[in-house]
């Protein structure tokens, strides 16, 4: 039974995932033409500190595509999709050059950027990024590179080389979506991190599930024993900010405050008088 059942499973699939193949193939050449055709955008989402904004607040970059069938199509599917077809220095080389060129009208502000595992291990990456930083006239201490836990950065020798190099030049280092990998623990080990960003997935509970509140505490707990910021992501609703300062984070990030927005928007965003932009009103 269990090999006729077997070769029928197998008769149903295989067209399944051949198709679902042909998909990916098929979002992969489109992204080859994404680039010129102007399909490609930066947004920016707030990041709100909670002891106030000394400086002109912060911004996390994210890539957006327009697809001309498809509409818009999420980085959760064509990031992954640039690191399979090789062309993740490629997008990650456009994303830097476009988000440092809006950055640079931006003074007195900090901003965000996301770096996938493929980037650091790419030879001439850090030359790369000083040169497009040198060229716009920003100090790598305003910018955050977020790095994920996803390629396991500790077991990747030459990842954490650059990590360090660009840690030493003043670019300060943020662990992304931290909670979610299975390596979340060993991460902190083996790496001097700036900051921490505890995944929505950490946050969307508080309030209804006492856990909640006891992993969020460990989190920032053993951030603050490293000597980190914690970013609170996934603030999209005003009940969850009482739970996440109560809890020690430094700084809230979410639809409650803002959902990403466009470049021209960015200067008018914090342009707010006094403190209106900081994490508690
Ligand atoms: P991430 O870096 O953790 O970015 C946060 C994601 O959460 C963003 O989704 C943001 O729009 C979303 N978000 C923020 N606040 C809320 C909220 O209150 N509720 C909900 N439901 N979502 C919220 P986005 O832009 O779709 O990006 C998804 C992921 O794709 C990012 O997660 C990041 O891993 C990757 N990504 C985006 N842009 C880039 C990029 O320029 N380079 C690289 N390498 N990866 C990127
Ligand atoms: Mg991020
Ligand atoms: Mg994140
Ligand atoms: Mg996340």
């Amino acid at each position: 039974v269990s090999k006729k059942s077997g070769r029928n499973a197998a008769t149903c699939f295989a067209p399944q995932m051949a198709e679902e193949r042909a998909v990916d193939r098929a979002l992969e050449k489109d992204l080859e033409s994404a680039f010129e055709q102007g399909q490609l955008r930066m947004v920016y989402q707030p990041i709100h500190a909670v002891a106030g904004t000394a400086g002109g607040g912060e911004v996390e970059a994210l890539v957006r595509w327009h697809h001309p069938d498809l509409g818009e199509v999420p980085p959760s599917t064509f990031i992954p999709a640039a690191e399979r077809s090789g062309q993740m220095v490629r997008l990650g080389e456009w994303i830097i050059r476009r988000a440092l060129a809006d950055f640079a009208h931006w003074p007195g502000m900090t901003m965000s950027l996301n770096l996938s595992p493929l980037q650091l291990q790419h030879d001439g990456f850090s030359a790369f990024l000083l040169d497009a930083c040198s060229r716009h006239g920003i100090a790598p201490q305003r910018l955050f590179l977020e790095v994920t836990e996803s390629l396991s950065i500790e077991r990747n020798t030459r990842a954490l080389l650059t990590l360090n190099l660009l840690r030493n030049l003043g670019f300060r280092i943020a662990l992304d979506d931290f909670g979610t990998g299975y390596s979340s623990l060993s991460m902190v080990k083996s790496f001097k991190f700036d900051r921490m960003k505890l995944d929505r997935s950490l946050v969307m509970d508080l309030g209804q599930d006492p856990a909640s509140m006891a992993v969020l505490e460990a989190a920032v707990t053993m951030a603050r024993h490293v000597g980190a910021e914690v970013v609170a992501e996934g603030i999209s609703e005003e009940h969850l900010i009482g739970a996440t300062l109560d809890a020690g984070c430094t700084h809230l990030q979410g639809y409650y405050y803002s959902k990403p927005i466009e470049a021209d928007d960015v200067p008018a965003y914090f342009a707010q008088p006094g403190d209106e932009h900081s994490a508690v009103a």
